[in-house]
């Protein structure tokens, strides 16, 4: 079994996509192991993209997810990481395969309605960074 970070971004929140995105999670045989409903402030969203200080879209970026509430969930299930990534479809909607949730949802790269951890070491940091060990027993 793994786990991963997904996260529902605030343009989804906003548009009342949540229900429909973690209903697909469910179809899809995650198993939702913590969840909770989040309005980052700009230094928290700084804090998570941390390694993306520097990019030209980190402005931009933090803002938007500051922008709103979001929906933040640990998923479980054997390759939680690239299986939850296959269900979001590549970053930019434009190159999504058809079918997954960035393809249906999102409106530009980076309203993209979703997050997901791309490794092991940053799921756990990124799991810790929401969750504390006591909710994930
Ligand atoms: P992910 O792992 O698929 O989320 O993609 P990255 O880690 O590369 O980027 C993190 C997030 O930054 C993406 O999900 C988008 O919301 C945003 N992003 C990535 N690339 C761009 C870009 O070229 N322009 C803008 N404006 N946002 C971007």
């Amino acid at each position: 079994m793994e786990r991963t970070l997904a996260i529902v971004k605030p343009d989804a929140v906003e548009r009342r996509l949540a229900g429909q995105i973690i209903q697909r999670i469910e179809d899809a045989g995650f198993e939702i192991r913590a969840m909770r409903r989040i309005h980052l402030s700009k230094r928290q969203a700084e804090g998570f993209y941390a390694v993306h200080r520097g990019r030209p879209f980190f402005p931009s970026l933090t803002d938007f997810m500051a922008s709103g509430p979001t929906v933040v969930l640990v998923l479980e299930a054997p390759d939680a990481i690239s299986k939850w990534r296959t269900l979001m479809g590549a970053t930019d909607p434009a190159k999504a395969e058809a079918g997954t949730l960035r393809k249906e949802f999102a409106q530009s790269i980076e309203r993209n309605a979703t997050h997901g951890s791309d490794a092991p070491e940053t799921a756990a940091v990124e799991i810790g960074y929401f969750f504390a060990g006591i909710d994930l027993i």
